[in-house]
């Protein structure tokens, strides 16, 4: 092959939402004449460095080079007149239009004369390029609501495309596409890519990436980890990429072989949860940290919500050592299990109530009848100081703290409760290495007081440095049983999710 020619250049391109670093600092380069794959694990940051690119959102620091010129987009409009486009995943034409008017929508003025639009021309053109892609049976002057939705995907890839962009972004626009719909798209991949343009393809099928890119660049955790060509790898390889993450902290369990604890703390028995979770049972013991691990779809999430009674369609039963059957959450917290949500800021926290608050919610009961404000302050102020959460006082809205410091929060509410069983999905999700470090210990803490804990993670390094055994999780099963072991890798634990 030869040599490519540079068309597009990303340098230290950067985003943040609140906590969260959704692109960190990602440089990369986009050739003339290629369909460039951008892979990664659900929220890697892959939508969110293109919608920089396309104009959807601001760019937060760093630059976009195309052709030599700095570009910005300021909107998809505006990202179109500087050549580049995009097709994203949801719908993306607007109802109340025709066909012919979302096609030319923000960019009429081609058709006006005098103040007056020609809607005849403007959909006697629309209709040209139509039937020149071969939708003829789409007609430009219908309301866009008379079509499926994969008849107006076919019209946003008309209009993405019809002006021949340098740039084209397909952002997981597969998925909703029958096979039809994706033989339609990709002859269009091909033909902007043989017109010597770019195409950017974000998909997670991987047949379809391994079919169609030249080279694949892999995000992980909003931050770039590399490029490679296609000829070079196979899907394996991909996933490996995507889903490995080296051991870099000093701050995990040091002990090695201890004995495991044999006392049963929680059974689960035969769980299905349709869709996510197929005949799972596994056994929790006090004094251990069990860790689930898997990629991020493979039903793990969904177990912690199974084992706190929190699943609505869960079958099979979870069991406690004194025979309480755990079948919803009430009877969960009243029989001293404690849960933690991967989505803390939607499913964990009170974000507009105060830290007090939020640490006693589960406790309120237990105070006694006679529940004064001092009272709930004086509890809160304890355990949020055990945690060492960064506050001003316990009235502090939670809304106000650091990402690491409501997880902080979170736990605190259940040290607060006294919990003998922690199910702890994403425990230092979006934290920093500091906090991390409190929460291992405090995890380590708790194992050894005899609690049962149980750490649901994305992160290997994680799982290898704190937990007694890993159970790995494939396809909303249990694929294989690891136990705590110095010469475990990260690549052997990969090896069984993917
Ligand atoms: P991907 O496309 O690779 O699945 P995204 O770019 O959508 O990932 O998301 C990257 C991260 O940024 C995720 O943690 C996601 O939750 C977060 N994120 C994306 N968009 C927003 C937003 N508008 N507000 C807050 N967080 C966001
Ligand atoms: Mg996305």
């Amino acid at each position: 092959m030869a040599e490519k020619e540079l068309l597009l250049h990303a340098e230290q391109i950067d985003k943040a939402f609140g906590p969260t670093h959704a692109v960190d600092h990602v440089s990369l380069d986009f050739y003339k004449g290629e369909v460039h794959c951008l892979i990664g694990e659900n929220g890697s940051g892959k939508s969110t460095f293109t919608n920089m690119l396309t104009g959807i959102l601001p760019i937060g620091s760093g630059t976009f080079t195309l052709e030599g010129q700095e570009v910005a987009p300021k909107n998809q409009v505006d990202a179109n007149h500087h050549g580049i486009a995009i097709i994203v995943q949801e719908q993306g034409t607007l109802d109340g239009l025709t066909v012919a008017e979302n096609m030319f929508l923000g960019d009429e003025g081609q058709f006006m004369h005098n103040g007056i639009k020609n809607t005849g021309a403007m959909v006697k053109k629309a209709q040209e390029l139509l039937d020149d892609y071969g939708f003829n049976y789409i007609k430009a002057a219908d309301p866009i609501e008379n079509y499926t939705f994969e008849e107006r995907k076919l019209v946003e890839i008309v209009k993405a495309t019809w002006f021949n962009p340098k740039v084209l972004v397909v952002d997981e626009t597969t998925t909703a596409l029958s096979q039809d719909g994706r033989y339609e798209l990709f002859k269009v991949i091909n033909r902007v890519r043989d017109h010597g343009d770019c195409v950017i393809m974000i998909d997670h099928d991987m047949d379809i990436v391994m079919s169609m890119a030249d080279r694949i660049s892999v995000l992980r955790d909003g931050e770039y980890i590399a490029t490679v060509n296609k000829a070079d790898v196979d899907a394996d390889k991909l996933k490996t990429l995507m889903v490995g993450r080296e051991m870099n902290g000093k701050y995990y369990r040091t002990d090695w072989g201890e004995s495991l604890a044999s006392d049963v703390a929680m059974k689960v028995d035969h769980v299905s949860v349709p869709g996510e979770l197929e005949d799972i049972s596994l056994e929790l013991h006090n004094g251990e940290i069990l860790g689930i691990g898997g990629l991020s779809e493979c039903g793990m999430h969904e177990l912690g919500k199974a084992m706190f009674g929190a699943s609505y369609e869960r079958t099979g039963s979870v069991t406690l050592a004194d025979g309480t059957e755990i079948d919803d959450i009430n009877t969960a917290i009243d029989h001293g299990v404690a849960y933690t949500s991967k989505d803390r800021d939607k499913e964990s926290l009170l974000i507009n109530d105060t830290i007090a608050d939020n640490i006693t919610l589960p406790s309120l009961r237990d105070y006694g009848k006679i529940l004064t404000g001092k009272k709930i302050r004086t509890e809160a102020d304890t355990y949020a100081k055990e945690m060492s959460t960064k506050m001003v006082s316990v009235n502090q809205f939670v809304s106000a703290l650091s990402g690491g410091n409501k997880q902080k929060v979170v736990i605190a509410r259940w040290l607060a409760k006294h919990s003998d069983i922690l199910l702890l999905d994403s425990p230092t999700r979006g934290i920093d290495i500091k906090v991390k470090a409190d929460i291992y210990n405090l995890l380590d803490d708790m194992r050894q007081q005899g609690k049962a804990v149980l750490i649901i993670s994305e992160e290997i390094a994680e799982l290898m440095g704190m937990c007694d055994r890993i159970l790995i999780m494939k396809d909303h099963k249990i694929e294989k049983e690891l136990v705590r072991d110095k010469s475990l890798t990260d690549t052997e634990i990969i090896k069984y999710m993917i």
